[in-house]
Protein backbone atom coordinates (compact mmCIF):
# COMPACT_ATOMS: atom_id res chain seq x y z
CA UNK A 1 0.00 0.00 0.00
CA UNK A 2 2.60 2.24 -0.31
CA UNK A 3 2.50 3.74 -3.41
CA UNK A 4 -1.34 3.18 -2.69
CA UNK A 5 -0.99 5.37 0.12
CA UNK A 6 1.47 7.68 -1.83
CA UNK A 7 -0.61 8.21 -4.97
CA UNK A 8 -3.92 8.27 -3.57
CA UNK A 9 -3.79 10.64 -0.96
CA UNK A 10 -4.51 10.16 3.12
CA UNK A 11 -8.88 10.49 2.43
CA UNK A 12 -8.88 7.30 0.17
CA UNK A 13 -6.38 5.38 2.47
CA UNK A 14 -8.49 6.37 5.63
CA UNK A 15 -11.79 6.02 4.02
CA UNK A 16 -11.01 2.56 2.79
CA UNK A 17 -9.50 1.85 6.71
CA UNK A 18 -13.06 2.83 8.09
CA UNK A 19 -15.03 0.48 5.47
CA UNK A 20 -13.06 -2.14 6.41
CA UNK A 21 -13.09 -1.86 10.34
CA UNK A 22 -16.88 -1.34 9.58
CA UNK A 23 -17.65 -4.39 7.65
CA UNK A 24 -14.95 -6.08 10.35
CA UNK A 25 -17.68 -4.47 13.11
CA UNK A 26 -20.49 -5.93 11.09
CA UNK A 27 -19.17 -9.19 10.86
CA UNK A 28 -18.70 -9.00 15.20
CA UNK A 29 -21.70 -7.86 16.05
CA UNK A 30 -24.71 -8.67 14.05
CA UNK A 31 -26.31 -11.97 14.08
CA UNK A 32 -23.28 -13.30 15.06
CA UNK A 33 -23.98 -16.68 16.92
CA UNK A 34 -20.76 -16.09 19.32
CA UNK A 35 -22.13 -12.53 20.16
CA UNK A 36 -21.56 -12.09 23.96
CA UNK A 37 -19.56 -15.36 24.66
CA UNK A 38 -16.96 -14.95 27.14
CA UNK A 39 -15.06 -17.62 25.33
CA UNK A 40 -11.33 -17.73 23.66
CA UNK A 41 -12.87 -18.03 20.34
CA UNK A 42 -14.82 -14.54 20.12
CA UNK A 43 -12.37 -13.16 22.36
CA UNK A 44 -9.42 -13.45 20.17
CA UNK A 45 -11.20 -12.47 16.66
CA UNK A 46 -12.13 -8.93 18.54
CA UNK A 47 -8.12 -8.52 19.51
CA UNK A 48 -7.22 -9.60 15.99
CA UNK A 49 -10.16 -6.94 14.60
CA UNK A 50 -8.54 -4.42 16.85
CA UNK A 51 -4.70 -5.00 16.16
CA UNK A 52 -5.46 -5.29 12.16
CA UNK A 53 -7.41 -1.70 12.63
CA UNK A 54 -4.15 -0.64 14.56
CA UNK A 55 -1.60 -1.62 12.22
CA UNK A 56 -3.54 -0.05 9.39
CA UNK A 57 -4.05 3.07 10.79
CA UNK A 58 -0.24 3.22 12.05
CA UNK A 59 0.83 2.32 8.15
CA UNK A 60 1.32 5.42 6.94
CA UNK A 61 3.34 6.68 9.80
CA UNK A 62 6.09 3.35 9.84
CA UNK A 63 6.03 2.60 6.04
CA UNK A 64 8.81 -0.38 5.78
CA UNK A 65 8.66 -3.98 4.98
CA UNK A 66 8.56 -5.34 8.65
CA UNK A 67 5.10 -3.36 9.29
CA UNK A 68 3.98 -4.87 5.83
CA UNK A 69 4.67 -8.10 7.10
CA UNK A 70 2.92 -7.29 10.21
CA UNK A 71 -0.20 -6.55 8.47
CA UNK A 72 0.01 -9.58 6.34
CA UNK A 73 0.75 -11.96 9.42
CA UNK A 74 -2.38 -10.34 11.32
CA UNK A 75 -4.64 -10.15 8.08
CA UNK A 76 -4.08 -13.97 7.93
CA UNK A 77 -4.54 -14.84 11.08
CA UNK A 78 -7.78 -12.61 11.26
CA UNK A 79 -9.06 -14.52 8.51
CA UNK A 80 -7.99 -17.88 9.25
CA UNK A 81 -9.60 -17.17 12.72
CA UNK A 82 -13.11 -16.60 11.23
CA UNK A 83 -12.57 -19.48 9.05
CA UNK A 84 -12.14 -22.15 12.15
CA UNK A 85 -14.97 -19.92 14.51
CA UNK A 86 -17.64 -20.10 11.93
CA UNK A 87 -17.66 -23.14 10.12
CA UNK A 88 -21.52 -22.41 8.91
CA UNK A 89 -19.93 -19.46 6.97
CA UNK A 90 -18.57 -21.07 4.25
CA UNK A 91 -17.55 -18.64 2.13
CA UNK A 92 -15.04 -17.27 4.41
CA UNK A 93 -12.98 -19.93 2.18
CA UNK A 94 -12.91 -17.47 -0.44
CA UNK A 95 -11.48 -14.92 1.44
CA UNK A 96 -8.23 -17.68 2.34
CA UNK A 97 -7.54 -18.12 -1.02
CA UNK A 98 -7.47 -13.98 -1.81
CA UNK A 99 -4.99 -13.17 0.84
CA UNK A 100 -1.62 -13.13 -1.30
CA UNK A 101 -3.88 -10.72 -3.72
CA UNK A 102 -3.81 -8.04 -0.53
CA UNK A 103 -0.09 -7.82 -0.88
CA UNK A 104 -0.33 -6.98 -4.36
CA UNK A 105 -1.63 -3.53 -3.37
CA UNK A 106 1.89 -2.71 -1.66
CA UNK A 107 4.10 -3.14 -4.84
CA UNK A 108 6.39 -4.96 -2.72
CA UNK A 109 7.26 -8.35 -4.81
CA UNK A 110 9.28 -9.87 -1.76
CA UNK A 111 6.80 -9.34 0.40
CA UNK A 112 3.69 -11.05 -2.50
CA UNK A 113 5.85 -14.28 -2.36
CA UNK A 114 6.23 -14.49 1.49
CA UNK A 115 2.47 -14.01 1.35
CA UNK A 116 2.09 -16.34 -1.29
CA UNK A 117 4.18 -19.57 0.43
CA UNK A 118 2.60 -18.74 3.57
CA UNK A 119 -0.82 -18.90 2.58
CA UNK A 120 0.19 -22.05 0.85
CA UNK A 121 1.43 -23.23 4.26
CA UNK A 122 -1.49 -22.50 5.96
CA UNK A 123 -4.45 -24.29 3.96
CA UNK A 124 -2.72 -27.26 4.33
CA UNK A 125 -2.64 -27.30 7.73
CA UNK A 126 -5.64 -26.40 7.79
CA UNK A 127 -7.02 -29.32 5.45
CA UNK A 128 -4.60 -31.31 7.28
CA UNK A 129 -6.74 -30.76 10.09
CA UNK A 130 -9.76 -31.30 8.73
CA UNK A 131 -9.35 -33.99 7.12
CA UNK A 132 -7.48 -36.15 10.51
CA UNK A 133 -8.77 -34.13 13.63
CA UNK A 134 -12.08 -33.37 12.79
CA UNK A 135 -14.47 -36.06 13.87
CA UNK A 136 -17.68 -33.82 14.61
CA UNK A 137 -17.86 -32.91 10.50
CA UNK A 138 -17.71 -29.53 11.69
CA UNK A 139 -16.43 -28.42 7.93
CA UNK A 140 -18.20 -30.74 6.19
CA UNK A 141 -18.34 -28.72 3.09
CA UNK A 142 -14.73 -29.10 2.63
CA UNK A 143 -14.64 -32.19 3.36
CA UNK A 144 -17.58 -33.55 0.70
CA UNK A 145 -15.54 -32.36 -2.02
CA UNK A 146 -11.68 -32.36 -1.31
CA UNK A 147 -10.49 -32.81 -5.34
CA UNK A 148 -12.89 -29.83 -6.11
CA UNK A 149 -11.81 -27.44 -3.52
CA UNK A 150 -8.51 -28.16 -3.76
CA UNK A 151 -8.13 -27.35 -7.33
CA UNK A 152 -10.36 -24.14 -6.73
CA UNK A 153 -7.40 -22.87 -4.11
CA UNK A 154 -4.61 -23.88 -6.43
CA UNK A 155 -6.69 -22.29 -9.53
CA UNK A 156 -7.50 -18.63 -7.26
CA UNK A 157 -3.40 -18.90 -6.50
CA UNK A 158 -2.50 -19.05 -10.46
CA UNK A 159 -4.79 -16.18 -11.04
CA UNK A 160 -3.49 -14.49 -8.40
CA UNK A 161 0.17 -14.53 -9.58
CA UNK A 162 -1.07 -13.89 -13.27
CA UNK A 163 -3.06 -11.01 -12.31
CA UNK A 164 0.48 -9.70 -10.26
CA UNK A 165 2.70 -10.59 -12.74
CA UNK A 166 0.90 -8.58 -15.43
CA UNK A 167 0.58 -5.87 -12.83
CA UNK A 168 4.51 -5.99 -12.69
CA UNK A 169 5.23 -6.13 -15.97
CA UNK A 170 3.14 -2.53 -16.71
CA UNK A 171 4.67 -1.03 -13.82
CA UNK A 172 8.02 -1.75 -15.14
CA UNK A 173 7.09 -0.92 -18.78
CA UNK A 174 5.96 2.85 -17.37
CA UNK A 175 9.03 3.08 -15.28
CA UNK A 176 11.10 2.61 -18.53
CA UNK A 177 8.66 4.57 -20.56
CA UNK A 178 9.07 7.84 -17.77
CA UNK A 179 12.89 7.21 -17.94
CA UNK A 180 12.87 7.55 -21.83
CA UNK A 181 10.46 10.63 -22.09
CA UNK A 182 12.54 12.40 -19.20
CA UNK A 183 15.50 11.43 -21.08
CA UNK A 184 14.40 12.82 -24.47
CA UNK A 185 13.24 16.00 -22.79
CA UNK A 186 16.44 16.51 -21.61
CA UNK A 187 18.16 16.07 -24.80
CA UNK A 188 15.51 18.19 -26.59
CA UNK A 189 15.79 21.23 -23.72
CA UNK A 190 20.07 20.98 -24.23
CA UNK A 191 19.65 20.98 -27.92
CA UNK A 192 18.06 23.85 -28.25
CA UNK A 193 20.19 26.26 -25.53
CA UNK A 194 23.27 24.56 -27.62
CA UNK A 195 21.60 25.56 -30.51
CA UNK A 196 21.19 29.22 -29.76
CA UNK A 197 24.43 29.28 -28.09
CA UNK A 198 26.10 28.29 -31.03
CA UNK A 199 24.01 30.13 -33.37
CA UNK A 200 25.53 33.37 -31.84
CA UNK A 201 28.48 32.09 -32.00
CA UNK A 202 29.02 31.28 -35.27
CA UNK A 203 28.15 34.69 -37.24
CA UNK A 204 31.35 36.44 -34.87
CA UNK A 205 33.47 33.11 -35.82
CA UNK A 206 32.28 33.74 -39.53
CA UNK A 207 33.53 37.36 -39.39
CA UNK A 208 36.96 36.31 -37.75
CA UNK A 209 38.20 33.62 -40.11
CA UNK A 210 37.02 35.54 -43.31
CA UNK A 211 38.97 38.47 -42.30
CA UNK A 212 42.08 36.02 -41.41
CA UNK A 213 41.65 34.57 -44.81
CA UNK A 214 41.63 38.04 -46.79
CA UNK A 215 45.05 39.04 -44.78
CA UNK A 216 46.28 35.72 -45.30
CA UNK A 217 46.44 36.55 -49.06
CA UNK A 218 47.87 39.78 -48.90
CA UNK A 219 51.70 39.98 -50.06
CA UNK A 220 52.23 42.41 -46.92
CA UNK A 221 52.97 39.26 -45.15
CA UNK A 222 55.77 37.72 -46.51
CA UNK A 223 57.38 36.37 -43.69
CA UNK A 224 56.88 31.97 -43.56
CA UNK A 225 56.30 32.35 -39.60
CA UNK A 226 53.25 34.98 -39.97
CA UNK A 227 51.89 32.62 -42.49
CA UNK A 228 52.24 29.46 -40.83
CA UNK A 229 50.53 31.18 -37.89
CA UNK A 230 47.47 32.67 -40.07
CA UNK A 231 47.05 28.93 -41.38
CA UNK A 232 46.96 27.86 -37.90
CA UNK A 233 44.29 30.22 -36.71
CA UNK A 234 42.19 28.87 -39.73
CA UNK A 235 42.29 25.37 -38.62
CA UNK A 236 41.37 26.44 -35.24
CA UNK A 237 38.43 28.46 -36.07
CA UNK A 238 38.04 25.63 -38.91
CA UNK A 239 37.76 23.11 -35.92
CA UNK A 240 35.71 25.50 -33.91
CA UNK A 241 33.08 25.67 -36.31
CA UNK A 242 33.20 22.02 -36.71
CA UNK A 243 32.02 21.16 -33.06
CA UNK A 244 29.48 24.06 -33.45
CA UNK A 245 27.97 22.50 -36.26
CA UNK A 246 27.73 19.25 -34.58
CA UNK A 247 25.46 20.93 -31.79
CA UNK A 248 23.10 22.55 -34.10
CA UNK A 249 22.68 19.03 -35.88
CA UNK A 250 21.17 18.15 -32.40
CA UNK A 251 18.49 20.45 -32.37
CA UNK A 252 17.50 20.61 -35.94
CA UNK A 253 18.17 17.43 -37.59
CA UNK A 254 19.69 18.35 -40.68
CA UNK A 255 17.18 17.61 -43.36
CA UNK A 256 20.62 17.24 -46.05
CA UNK A 257 22.09 14.50 -44.42
CA UNK A 258 20.95 11.07 -46.65
CA UNK A 259 19.59 8.05 -44.62
CA UNK A 260 21.25 5.69 -46.43
CA UNK A 261 22.27 1.80 -46.01
CA UNK A 262 25.52 1.40 -43.63
CA UNK A 263 27.98 -1.65 -43.96
CA UNK A 264 28.89 -1.90 -40.20
CA UNK A 265 31.83 -4.20 -41.31
CA UNK A 266 33.17 -1.96 -43.31
CA UNK A 267 32.58 1.47 -40.85
CA UNK A 268 34.23 -0.14 -38.08
CA UNK A 269 36.99 -1.17 -39.85
CA UNK A 270 37.78 2.56 -40.57
CA UNK A 271 36.53 3.47 -37.14
CA UNK A 272 39.07 1.01 -35.36
CA UNK A 273 42.07 2.23 -37.54
CA UNK A 274 41.26 5.72 -36.90
CA UNK A 275 41.46 4.69 -32.93
CA UNK A 276 44.07 2.56 -33.29
CA UNK A 277 47.19 5.11 -32.40
CA UNK A 278 44.53 6.72 -29.77
CA UNK A 279 45.07 2.99 -28.00
CA UNK A 280 48.70 2.70 -28.42
CA UNK A 281 49.63 5.33 -25.85
CA UNK A 282 48.42 2.83 -23.49
CA UNK A 283 49.05 -0.35 -25.13
CA UNK A 284 45.75 -0.46 -25.57
CA UNK A 285 44.43 -2.66 -28.53
CA UNK A 286 40.75 -3.19 -30.36
CA UNK A 287 39.44 -6.50 -31.32
CA UNK A 288 36.73 -6.76 -33.95
CA UNK A 289 34.47 -9.21 -34.84
CA UNK A 290 31.69 -8.49 -37.09
CA UNK A 291 29.36 -11.16 -38.47
CA UNK A 292 28.80 -10.98 -42.20
CA UNK A 293 26.59 -8.65 -44.08
CA UNK A 294 25.75 -6.31 -41.02
CA UNK A 295 23.59 -3.62 -43.18
CA UNK A 296 21.56 -0.45 -41.04
CA UNK A 297 19.75 2.13 -42.52
CA UNK A 298 21.15 5.26 -40.47
CA UNK A 299 23.68 8.12 -41.86
CA UNK A 300 27.47 6.77 -42.10
CA UNK A 301 29.19 9.73 -40.80
CA UNK A 302 26.63 9.81 -37.48
CA UNK A 303 27.05 6.14 -37.34
CA UNK A 304 30.67 6.51 -37.04
CA UNK A 305 30.96 9.17 -35.03
CA UNK A 306 28.72 7.17 -32.88
CA UNK A 307 31.19 4.26 -32.20
CA UNK A 308 34.51 6.58 -32.33
CA UNK A 309 32.88 8.01 -29.06
CA UNK A 310 32.05 4.50 -27.66
CA UNK A 311 35.19 3.24 -28.34
CA UNK A 312 37.16 5.90 -27.18
CA UNK A 313 35.15 5.76 -23.64
CA UNK A 314 36.59 2.52 -23.73
CA UNK A 315 39.81 2.98 -24.51
CA UNK A 316 39.87 6.19 -22.38
CA UNK A 317 38.33 3.93 -19.41
CA UNK A 318 40.74 0.44 -19.91
CA UNK A 319 43.56 0.13 -17.92
CA UNK A 320 47.11 -0.37 -19.89
CA UNK A 321 47.63 -3.20 -21.62
CA UNK A 322 43.93 -4.63 -21.66
CA UNK A 323 42.11 -4.85 -24.88
CA UNK A 324 38.40 -3.02 -26.11
CA UNK A 325 36.55 -6.02 -28.00
CA UNK A 326 34.23 -4.72 -30.28
CA UNK A 327 31.43 -7.22 -31.51
CA UNK A 328 28.74 -7.29 -33.47
CA UNK A 329 26.15 -9.72 -34.22
CA UNK A 330 23.47 -9.62 -36.75
CA UNK A 331 20.25 -10.98 -35.08
CA UNK A 332 16.44 -11.91 -36.76
CA UNK A 333 15.36 -7.93 -36.70
CA UNK A 334 18.39 -6.20 -35.51
CA UNK A 335 22.14 -6.04 -35.62
CA UNK A 336 23.64 -5.61 -32.20
CA UNK A 337 26.87 -4.11 -31.35
CA UNK A 338 28.67 -4.24 -28.26
CA UNK A 339 31.28 -2.86 -27.05
CA UNK A 340 33.26 -4.49 -23.81
CA UNK A 341 36.06 -3.21 -21.70
CA UNK A 342 37.38 -4.63 -18.72
CA UNK A 343 37.97 -1.05 -17.00
CA UNK A 344 36.98 0.77 -14.05
CA UNK A 345 33.37 0.54 -14.50
CA UNK A 346 30.39 2.81 -13.11
CA UNK A 347 28.05 2.66 -10.40
CA UNK A 348 24.34 2.24 -11.27
CA UNK A 349 23.87 6.36 -9.82
CA UNK A 350 26.96 7.02 -12.64
CA UNK A 351 25.00 4.78 -15.05
CA UNK A 352 21.78 6.73 -14.67
CA UNK A 353 23.67 10.19 -15.27
CA UNK A 354 25.13 9.05 -18.65
CA UNK A 355 23.73 11.50 -21.47
CA UNK A 356 23.62 14.30 -19.00
CA UNK A 357 24.89 17.12 -20.95
CA UNK A 358 28.50 17.89 -19.31
CA UNK A 359 28.81 14.65 -17.49
CA UNK A 360 32.27 14.28 -17.28
CA UNK A 361 34.26 12.23 -14.36
CA UNK A 362 37.92 13.25 -16.69
CA UNK A 363 40.17 15.61 -15.79
CA UNK A 364 39.77 16.76 -19.75
CA UNK A 365 36.36 15.06 -20.40
CA UNK A 366 33.71 17.33 -22.30
CA UNK A 367 30.49 15.70 -21.16
CA UNK A 368 28.69 15.67 -24.33
CA UNK A 369 30.02 12.59 -26.00
CA UNK A 370 27.23 10.82 -25.13
CA UNK A 371 25.20 13.04 -24.88
CA UNK A 372 25.38 13.28 -29.01
CA UNK A 373 25.56 9.15 -28.97
CA UNK A 374 22.10 9.00 -27.08
CA UNK A 375 20.91 11.53 -30.09
CA UNK A 376 22.16 9.96 -32.90
CA UNK A 377 20.91 6.41 -31.75
CA UNK A 378 17.33 7.81 -31.00
CA UNK A 379 17.15 9.37 -34.40
CA UNK A 380 17.86 5.76 -35.97
CA UNK A 381 15.71 3.65 -34.17
CA UNK A 382 17.63 2.15 -32.14
CA UNK A 383 18.77 1.50 -28.42
CA UNK A 384 21.52 1.89 -26.15
CA UNK A 385 22.10 0.18 -22.89
CA UNK A 386 25.28 0.42 -20.58
CA UNK A 387 26.03 -2.54 -18.10
CA UNK A 388 28.60 -2.19 -15.72
CA UNK A 389 30.43 -3.05 -12.38
CA UNK A 390 33.30 -0.79 -10.46
CA UNK A 391 36.25 -2.36 -11.30
CA UNK A 392 35.23 -4.95 -13.84
CA UNK A 393 34.63 -3.06 -16.69
CA UNK A 394 31.53 -1.57 -18.98
CA UNK A 395 29.45 -3.09 -21.73
CA UNK A 396 27.97 -1.22 -24.04
CA UNK A 397 25.40 -2.42 -26.07
CA UNK A 398 23.31 -0.89 -29.41
CA UNK A 399 20.74 -1.97 -31.40
CA UNK A 400 19.79 -1.02 -34.40
CA UNK A 401 17.11 -2.42 -36.86
CA UNK A 402 18.72 -4.37 -39.38
CA UNK A 403 18.44 -3.72 -43.34
CA UNK A 404 19.02 -7.04 -45.19
P1 LIG B 1 33.72 12.50 -21.78
O1 LIG B 1 34.29 11.29 -22.46
O2 LIG B 1 34.10 13.76 -22.44
O3 LIG B 1 33.98 12.53 -20.30
P2 LIG B 1 31.22 11.23 -22.36
O4 LIG B 1 29.84 11.78 -22.51
O5 LIG B 1 31.78 10.50 -23.52
O6 LIG B 1 32.14 12.44 -21.94
O7 LIG B 1 31.24 10.28 -21.11
C1 LIG B 1 30.74 10.73 -19.87
C2 LIG B 1 31.30 9.95 -18.70
O8 LIG B 1 30.80 8.63 -18.70
C3 LIG B 1 32.81 9.79 -18.72
O9 LIG B 1 33.44 10.89 -18.14
C4 LIG B 1 33.02 8.53 -17.91
O10 LIG B 1 33.08 8.84 -16.55
C5 LIG B 1 31.74 7.74 -18.14
N1 LIG B 1 31.97 6.62 -19.08
C6 LIG B 1 31.57 6.55 -20.36
N2 LIG B 1 31.91 5.36 -20.92
C7 LIG B 1 32.55 4.66 -19.95
C8 LIG B 1 33.16 3.34 -19.88
N3 LIG B 1 33.20 2.52 -20.95
N4 LIG B 1 33.69 2.95 -18.71
C9 LIG B 1 33.64 3.76 -17.62
N5 LIG B 1 33.11 5.01 -17.61
C10 LIG B 1 32.56 5.46 -18.76
MG1 LIG C 1 33.82 10.52 -24.35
Amino acid sequence: MKEFYTHINNKVYYTLVIIMTTLMMMGLLLDNPRFGELKIGYILHSVLILALVACLLLYPRYRNYQSRIIIIIVGSAYLYTIFFLYPDTWSTFILLCFIPAISILFFDSKLFYFSLILNGLLITVTYSYIMLMDQENRYAHMKSDLIGNVSNFIGSQVIIYCIYHLYQLRIKKQQLYYEQLQHSERLKTTGQLAAAVAHEIRNPLTAVKGFLQFYSEKDTLSSKDVKDHFTLMIDELNTAEQVISQFLCIAKPDKEKKMEIVNVQAVLQSVTDLLKSYGLVRDNTIELNVDEDCYIYANAIEYKQLMINIIKNAIEASKSGDSVIVQVNRKNHFVEMKVIDTGCGMSKAEVESLGTPFYSLKSNGTGLGLMICYHIVEKFNGRIDFQSTIDEGTTVTIRFPSNK
